[in-house]
């Protein structure tokens, strides 16, 4: 069925004016489509730190707000378990990129993408030939809820924060420290009796149980703000197209933030959406939206066959794990790649299969020699 255009309408309406509904819109500016942004312009969110890999910078540079845009960058990453000696370090320079992530706010993001897409927002709906899902949630896809829920909050430190993450595992759940002008920003899973009881404790009592869990490497936490509770679910669309509509961002997948990439992989989702409708005659064409679907997973097949070359050049198919999928439990073949790593079996003991770590790679090629010393680390130190 072609819908035919409305002079009322848009060729491209997207529905939520989140941060990856604005990318969207900015990215189409170019496209001669019509566009509009269903989404209220008014903006009330909690603090939620977002760490940025180095490919939404170039997304973000691309539609013009990333240098208005308050970031911190990561230059290194350490991660670290809990009553365990060893470390790993990752270092932006092995990587070979300017910086292994970014820290921002996400109030602040929304808030530049919005302003910047402020000319084509609606306040009511339109006919359009395509319609595009960034609500951030779909009613009708499958939903887990984790067993855990994250305590967010804004930590100082001394001495202050520099460039240096810190990932840590802790028995409770992963704790990750980000820099962020001069403070941390702490996001810290936990189960949710436990995280109710930190976020209403006391100052006092919440930096102190802060510093035993992440240890003496990030400094003396000091001053704590900014806490709140976020329950984490999985959510993942059986299907990210259907007639004349497309599904992008968490309204795509919701995923677990110790992945750190449900922001980084709804911006992709917006980029490569936008370049496929670049000069398509009919947006809503299911031909042109198959288009993107293949776009999507062409991305997680590059970054699985280096890394499958990766294992094997290096002998390690016994004791590493690729898969097709998110570390964060999709059963959906997506464009994600995890790698899961299983302890090295030394002569005369029996193979243990509880991994020792699981990371999803958005088609991060950068990152792979990177990842050839984590993999080293584990299996070598
Ligand atoms: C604690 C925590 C930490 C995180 N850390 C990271 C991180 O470090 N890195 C990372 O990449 N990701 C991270 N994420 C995930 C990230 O926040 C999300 O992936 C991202 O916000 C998804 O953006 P979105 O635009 O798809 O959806 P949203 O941010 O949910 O925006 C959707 C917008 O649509 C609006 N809307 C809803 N329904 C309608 C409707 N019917 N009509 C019009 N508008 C509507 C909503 O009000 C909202 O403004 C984290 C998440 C959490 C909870």
């Amino acid at each position: 069925m072609r819908a035919e255009p409305d002079v009322r309408g848009v060729d491209v309406l997207i529905r939520g004016a989140g941060p990856v509904g604005c990318a969207l819109a900015l990215a189409l500016r170019t496209s001669g489509l019509r566009v509009g942004v269903l989404g209220s312009a008014s903006q009330n969110a909690s603090f939620r730190p977002i760490a940025l890999s180095y490919a939404s910078r170039l997304i973000l540079e691309r539609v013009g707000v990333w240098g208005a845009l308050a970031a911190t960058a990561i230059a290194t990453i350490c991660v670290s378990q809990a009553g365990g000696f060893g470390r790993t370090r990752f270092d932006a320079a092995d990587a070979g990129v300017p910086a292994l992530g970014y820290v921002t706010d996400y109030s602040e993001l929304s808030q530049r993408l919005k302003e910047a897409a402020r000319e084509l927002l609606l306040d009511e709906e339109v006919p359009a030939r395509c319609v595009v899902h960034a609500e951030g949630w779909a009613a009708d896809a499958a939903e887990r809820r984790y067993a855990q829920d994250a305590l967010v909050a804004l930590v100082q430190t001394q001495p202050p924060s520099v460039a240096l993450a810190f990932e840590r595992f802790t028995p409770e759940g992963p704790l990750a420290l980000l820099p962020f002008a001069g403070r941390y920003a702490v996001v810290w899973s936990m189960s949710p009796g436990r995280s109710a009881t930190l976020a209403a404790a006391s100052e006092e009592q919440f930096l102190g149980e802060l510093a035993a869990a992440a240890g003496a490497a990030p400094g003396l936490p000091v001053r704590a703000r900014a806490r709140a509770l976020q329950p984490l679910v999985l959510r993942v669309r059986p299907a990210t197209i259907g007639e004349r509509a497309v599904y992008i961002g968490n309204a795509a997948q919701t995923l677990h933030p110790v992945a750190g990439q449900g922001l980084n992989l709804g911006l992709r989702d917006a980029w490569d959406l936008a370049q496929t409708l670049h000069g398509a005659p009919d947006p809503g064409d299911p031909r042109t939206l198959e288009r993107y679907v293949r776009r999507r997973r062409l991305d997680a097949g590059a970054v699985m066959r280096q890394l499958e070359a990766l294992v094997r050049r290096r002998g390690l198919a016994e004791s590493v794990r690729i898969s097709d999928a998110c570390a964060g439990g999709c059963w959906m073949r997506g464009p994600n790649v995890t790698v899961t790593i299983y302890p090295a079996v030394r002569p005369g003991e029996r193979p243990d299969h509880v991994a020792v770590g699981r990371k999803t790679y958005v088609a991060s090629l950068n990152t792979l020699d990177c990842l050839s010393r984590v993999i080293d680390d584990n299996l070598r130190g």
